[in-house]
């Protein structure tokens, strides 16, 4: 059998298509990607997904039979070669393994997947060991539980002794006609793939404000979570339309549904360019309301994008980044440099710097200790407080920093008035220890912080008092108010920035900032959301943060406004304490 070519649109469109299905999720991203599907594993072993061909099928047993009767006689071959002196848990550990891939779910299940659905050989094993990773996972022991770990590394060595005797198409080959589809992603993964230029991306789990979305909106490009079973439906290279506004994934399209999405795909581009006229207008409303809207960033280099957007400053620059995705935490010199290299890039706009934010799903090798309900744990500030040492280095980072152009220091998850006081304490340390070795730093470096714990909504007096400005995450704020696990995509449909509560406290906090003349910004997802641009300025706010994906759209969006107007309808929002009535107010106010 000849190895199949790459999948390119033109070749998935000219070959005989699968059927044509639809799967729907939540959009994270909007746009409009055509591609080929690669499907990806967030795990290690990426394996591929294709379909066997009738006659092939036996062979493709067979096939899997030999790799799972190499690696029995790897092991037993490892056990006999175990000194005699050796620790006995070697010997258990290999017997262990033996155990585990003798063990019918691995070793025989997989010949059912692969005779009846006609998968091949490398998918029927992954498939079944997540199946056997899950019930591992459900283990209340903690010993059994980390077991999950031996199943994976038989099956790397299952997938390791297939390897190269299957016919799996190539990825396709150009990066621009290709949407990743995985189970899942973190945060980290998430910020490797900005080296790349993939159309889009689609998952089967995943919340719209968790940070793995966050990040793939940062890339801009259309995205879709929360698709449930899309890995195991779709195969490698197979044509797709993913409509990330919509949250909509067409998979095997028609000609006729085809060509509408590429029509409707340009034609957003369009928009896209026309957008890129405003890039130097000064945002400011119709009376000339003069109205800031700043980037959030993750990395230094995502200043080009926000200089691009026209943004007037970082208003979130989320340093936990720096720390993702490495064994070793960066040290203050690493961490001055990079805080540097954006005070410098924005040329004497603002950098608001937010202090390592890590812990729930945003992890850091070596430094997490999630606990057992992460979003409610050692996160944060809280987690900062934990490691004085760690956080020191990077007060100590950004102060530095702090020379070189106006920099603002952003405390995440603050709840208790003693986090804010413990905060200053450190930050008046790291400025004594700096003027003692003679280190030059802005001696008043504005100190803010974040409002997304609802008690901190509600308690603001308190920090209204201690803090120089606020900047309100409402990404957490919708989190914690409404009960509902970013990263959790059951939950996902009960994310509404448009609930009271979530409004009244919005509307709360920036009030009474504003009476204590304290400046406040909005840095969570709503603050790029085009639909809530209206409503928040009639809330009062002046500052927005936001992707600067998003920030011409908003730009546009504040332009031809009017604060009277919308003021006066904001109200009626806020009073409104029925859904239907105020998604039909919202309408009114964007109309
Ligand atoms: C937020 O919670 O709204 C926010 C901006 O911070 P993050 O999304 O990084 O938690
Ligand atoms: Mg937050």
């Amino acid at each position: 059998m000849g190895k199949p070519e790459a999948a390119t649109v033109e070749r998935a469109l000219a070959a005989p298509a699968g059927a044509s299905f639809t799967l729907h999720g939540a959009g994270v991203s909007g746009g409009i990607a055509i591609g080929c599907a690669h499907l990806v594993t967030a795990a290690r072993l990426e394996v591929p997904h294709y379909e066997v061909a009738a006659d092939a099928v036996d062979a493709e047993l067979a096939r899997f039979d030999d790799a799972i009767a190499e690696v029995r006689g790897e092991l037993i071959g490892l056990h006999a070669a175990v000194p005699t002196d050796a620790p006995a848990e070697m010997g258990a550990f290999l017997d262990l393994h033996l155990m585990i891939l003798d063990d019918s779910t691995l070793s025989q299940a997989p010949r059912e997947l692969i005779r009846t659905r006609r998968v091949n050989a490398e998918w029927a094993l992954v498939h079944q060991m997540e199946m056997l990773v899950h019930r591992f996972e459900e283990i209340e022991d903690p010993y059994l539980r980390e077991r999950k770990a031996d199943v994976q590394q038989v099956v790397e060595r299952a997938l390791k002794a297939m390897l190269g005797t299957g016919h799996a198409p190539p990825p396709p080959e150009r990066e621009e006609d290709i949407i990743v589809v995985a189970h899942d992603f973190s945060p980290a993964d998430m910020l490797a793939f900005k080296q790349h230029r993939f159309a889009g991306f689609v998952t089967d789990l995943g919340g719209v404000t968790s940070h793995t979305a966050i990040v793939a909106r940062s890339l801009g490009l259309p995205a879709i979570v929360g698709l449930h079973r899309a890995r195991h439906m779709i195969r490698e290279g197979e044509l797709l339309i993913a409509d990330g506004a919509a949250g909509v994934l067409i998979v095997n399209p028609d000609r006729q549904v085809l060509a509408e999405y590429q029509l409707r795909r340009s034609q957003l581009d369009l928009e896209r360019q026309k957008l890129k006229r405003l890039r130097t207008t000064p945002a400011a409303t119709i009376e000339g309301v003069p109205v800031e809207l700043a980037a959030n960033i993750e990395l230094p280099e995502d200043v080009e994008q926000a200089l691009e957007a026209g943004a007037t400053g970082v208003g979130l620059f989320r340093s936990e980044f720096l720390f993702m995705g490495r064994m070793e935490l960066p040290g203050e010199d690493e961490q001055f440099e990079a805080y540097r290299q954006v005070v410098a890039a924005m040329g004497g706009r603002p950098v608001t710097i937010r202090t390592l934010d890590i812990g729930a799903d945003k992890t850091v090798n070596g430094a997490d200790r999630a606990g057992p309900n992460p979003a409610l744990g050692l996160r944060a500030i809280r987690f900062c407080l934990a490691e004085p040492q760690m956080f020191l280095t990077q007060l100590r980072a950004i102060l530095r920093a702090s020379h070189y152009g106006p920099v603002r220091l952003l405390v995440p998850m603050i709840a208790h008035a003693h986090e804010v006081d413990q905060v200053l304490h450190y930050v008046q340390q790291a400025k004594a220890g700096l003027a003692r070795e003679a280190v030059a730093f802005d001696a008043a470096l504005p100190v803010g912080g974040m409002i997304e714990i609802p008690a901190a909504a509600l308690a603001l007096g308190a920090f209204v008092k201690r803090l120089d400005f606020l900047s309100i995450g409402t990404n957490d704020l919708i989190q914690y108010t409404l009960a509902i696990d970013r990263t959790d995509d059951t939950v996902a449909h009960l994310y509404d920035p448009l609930h009271p509560a979530v409004l009244h406290l919005v509307g709360h906090t920036i009030r009474t900032a504003h009476r204590a003349g304290v400046p406040v910004a909005v840095c969570g997802e709503m603050a790029g959301e085009v639909a809530l641009t209206r409503l928040l300025l009639g809330l009062g706010l002046r500052q927005f943060s936001m992707h600067p994906a998003q920030l011409l759209a908003v730009k546009q969006q504040v332009l031809r406004s009017s604060i009277p107007e919308v003021e006066v309808m904001a109200q009626r929002i806020l009073r409104s304490d029925h859904p239907e009535r105020t998604r039909q107010l919202l309408a009114k106010l964007n109309a």
